[in-house]
Order: C-alpha cells, then sequence, then structure tokens
C-alpha cells in the first residue's frame, strides 16, 4: 500500500528516481537530471536571469492548511513571479527539498505532481535540485532561471517623476485568506493566530468566496505572460512583483528609481469576495489592500500617455491593470483617499526579522 509509505523507505536516491521519472525532456535542456550538473543551451542574444525562494514549514506555510499540491505549485509559483516581474522567460527550476524522514510519500507525490503541473503549463524544465533530511519540518527551495534579450528586461529601478503606479489583477485577497485561517500577514505563519476573519466580524456568502479567497493564498498566479506582454511593449519604465503588499513593493521601487509617489487607496482594485468580507472593516479592509502579502501581481509604472496601450497590450493575458497613484520626485510614499485627503494608517508590509 502505498499510501503507508515514508520517505524514509525509499531513501534519498529512490526519491530523486521518483522525481526524475515524472520529468520528461525539454527544449534548451541537453543533460537534466542525474549528472552533477545541469546543462543547457540558452536562446542566442538573450541574458539569463536567476532567482531563489525559500518556503519553510510553520514559518511561510502549514501542513494543516496547505495541501501538498497546492504548496508544490505554490513553490515554483512564486519563483515564477520573480522572473514575470523581470519581464523574462521562464526556462528552467532547480528543487531542492529538505524532509522530515516520517514525511508520508504521498505528500511527497502530490507535491511534485503540483509543481510539474505548473511546470508544464508554464513551459518550465525542472532539471535539477538537492535532496536531503529535515529534523526541523519541511523546507522547500526553488530556483528558476529565464531569459530575456537585453533592451527588454524590465527593473525596479526606471521609475520616472509623473509615471502612473499600475497593479495587475487584484489586491489583498491572500491576506484575507490567510487571515480566514486565523493569521495576519504582518506576521507569519509560525506565530500564534490572531483570530480569523470571520471571527473578526467578516461575512461571506455560502463557500465560494472563501474558497476563492483561500485559493488566491495557497495557489497563486504568477502574472508571467502579462509581464512578457509588457517587457515587449516597451510602454513600462519599472516593474516588481507584490509579495510583501503594494505599499512595501513599491516602496522599492520607489527607493531604487530615486523617487517617491502617492498612491490612492480608494483606487485599488478589490475583488467581490474581499469587498463583502473585509467591507464591514475599515481597518482590517485598508490594511489587507494596501500592505497584505502574496497577492503575486505585479506592479509598474508607465509614462500617462501610454496609458490606452497598456490596456490594450494586456488584455491578450486576461489579467486586467488599473492605475493606482503617479509617481513623485521627492522621496517618500503617500497614501491618499479620492478626495485627496491623506490616510494616517499604521500600515506595514511583512518583514522577516522585524
Ligand atoms: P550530488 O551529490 O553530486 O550533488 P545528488 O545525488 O544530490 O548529486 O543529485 C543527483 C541528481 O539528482 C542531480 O542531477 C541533482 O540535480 C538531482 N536532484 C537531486 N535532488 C533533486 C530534486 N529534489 N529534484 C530534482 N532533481 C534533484
Ligand atoms: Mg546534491
Amino acid at each position: 500500500m502505498t499510501n503507508d509509505r515514508k520517505i524514509s523507505d525509499l531513501g534519498e536516491f529512490g526519491l530523486i528516481d521518483r522525481i526524475a521519472a515524472k520529468v520528461g525532456s525539454a527544449a534548451g535542456v541537453i543533460t537534466g537530471i542525474g549528472d552533477d550538473a545541469a546543462v543547457t543551451a540558452m536562446t542566442q542574444g538573450m541574458q539569463l536571469l536567476t532567482s531563489t525562494d525559500m518556503l519553510l514549514e510553520d514559518v511561510h506555510f502549514r501542513r494543516s492548511w496547505h495541501d501538498p499540491y497546492r504548496l508544490g505549485r505554490k513553490s515554483l509559483a512564486v519563483s515564477l513571479s520573480d522572473i514575470a516581474a523581470m519581464g523574462a522567460i521562464p526556462r528552467w527550476a532547480l528543487l531542492s527539498l529538505a524532509i522530515p524522514a516520517d514525511l508520508p510519500l504521498d505528500f511527497i507525490d502530490d507535491f511534485t505532481r503540483g509543481f510539474l503541473a505548473l511546470a508544464a503549463e508554464q513551459g518550465v524544465a525542472l532539471i535539477g535540485g538537492d535532496t536531503c533530511t529535515s529534523r526541523a519540518g519541511l523546507v522547500v527551495s526553488v530556483t528558476i532561471m529565464g531569459e530575456q534579450l537585453p533592451g527588454r528586461i524590465l527593473r525596479r529601478s526606471g521609475a520616472q517623476p509623473a509615471d502612473d503606479i499600475w497593479v495587475t489583477g487584484r489586491l489583498g485577497d491572500a491576506a484575507l485568506g490567510l487571515k480566514m485561517l486565523g493569521f495576519d500577514s504582518a506576521q507569519p505563519p509560525g506565530s500564534a493566530p490572531t483570530g480569523s476573519a470571520m471571527a473578526a466580524g467578516c461575512s461571506l456568502n455560502g463557500t465560494e468566496g472563501k474558497d476563492y479567497l483561500l485559493s488566491r493564498l495557497l495557489d497563486p498566479t504568477p502574472r508571467v505572460s502579462t509581464g512578457l506582454a509588457l517587457a515587449e511593449s516597451g510602454l513600462v519604465s519599472s516593474m516588481i512583483d507584490i509579495s510583501d503588499g503594494l505599499l512595501a513593493d513599491f516602496g522599492h521601487i520607489a527607493e531604487q528609481s530615486g523617487v517617491g509617489g502617492c498612491i490612492c487607496i480608494d483606487n485599488l482594485p478589490l475583488s467581490a469576495a474581499f469587498r463583502l468580507c473585509a467591507g464591514k472593516l475599515p481597518e482590517l479592509h485598508d490594511q489587507m489592500a494596501l500592505a497584505g502579502g502574496e497577492d503575486y501581481e505585479l506592479c509598474f509604472t508607465a509614462p500617462p500617455e501610454n496609458r490606452e496601450k497598456i490596456v490594450e497590450c494586456v488584455k491578450k493575458s486576461g489579467v486586467e491593470v488599473t492605475p493606482v497613484g503617479i509617481v513623485a520626485s521627492l522621496p517618500g510614499v503617500a497614501v491618499v483617499r479620492a478626495d485627496g485627503t491623506p490616510c494616517t494608517l499604521q500600515i506595514k508590509g511583512f518583514n522577516h526579522f522585524k
């Protein structure tokens, strides 16, 4: 019976073989899993982009609420989001796992299935990794590589005064999903529960809205095709993905571009489920929309004359974009209401060591 089997029954090499057996051949992969290093061929004229992310049990996720299939998807999604934010084409991934010896084999099978499903959807090949035992929970580390023509790569540092500030999709859903599980995005899942959003007074009719908000947390969609379309369009001056909340992440653009900005909190794109659940709680509503982490949407800047072309450009990728503010020449990020009055919230994004 497979469902009683543990990782320890299989051993390191048995597990690597099991993962490798599910990986097919892919364009650009000359030597994949199995040798001391993978060998890949880049597209001529393109530059290599590399990014790595860790997901730690009880810091980034809990096994009690993150099913292994969606955890596998999310492990790759957060890395894909970094490649998307640079406007690059994701190509290859490395998957490193530190696994508690008593973890059921089914868990890793489902995790791998999720990881490889998203990899196939995005045209990414798994070319290697590392596998070892863990005495302190499951640790997942994903390194992703992508490529792009030098002139198309989008950085955090290109924003210009008077540019519009844009975001893709909807904000705050993932943070509200986390709140529903009893945690706060200002604190990691390792800390004590702060009370569920339901208990705090949120109401959602039926389970549809709740499922939607949870899926935005547990199975985020990296905006790869949107990032790519924007990079190819030449319309955009800077870009970042929103992993720590819009306020913190636009703050990185501002800092690295040597500018500031003004964000209109009433213009933030919010989902129907978010409005329904958080609408009655103004403090929660504003905190989650402006500073909620893990939405993995994109924030970018562009000259105002490109407005219509930008809407047209991203249409094909099936994602909506919304202008939410304006880049300013003086440093600092202000938040205002639609009528221009300043918003005086004590808001912070998540920071691991604070
Ligand atoms: P080495 O000891 O030389 O580092 P390993 O025994 O760790 O080699 O790995 C053998 C092969 O299996 C390598 O190609 C490595 O990239 C691959 N590999 C190891 N762990 C994983 C994993 N979790 N997912 C995918 N490939 C892996
Ligand atoms: Mg190794």
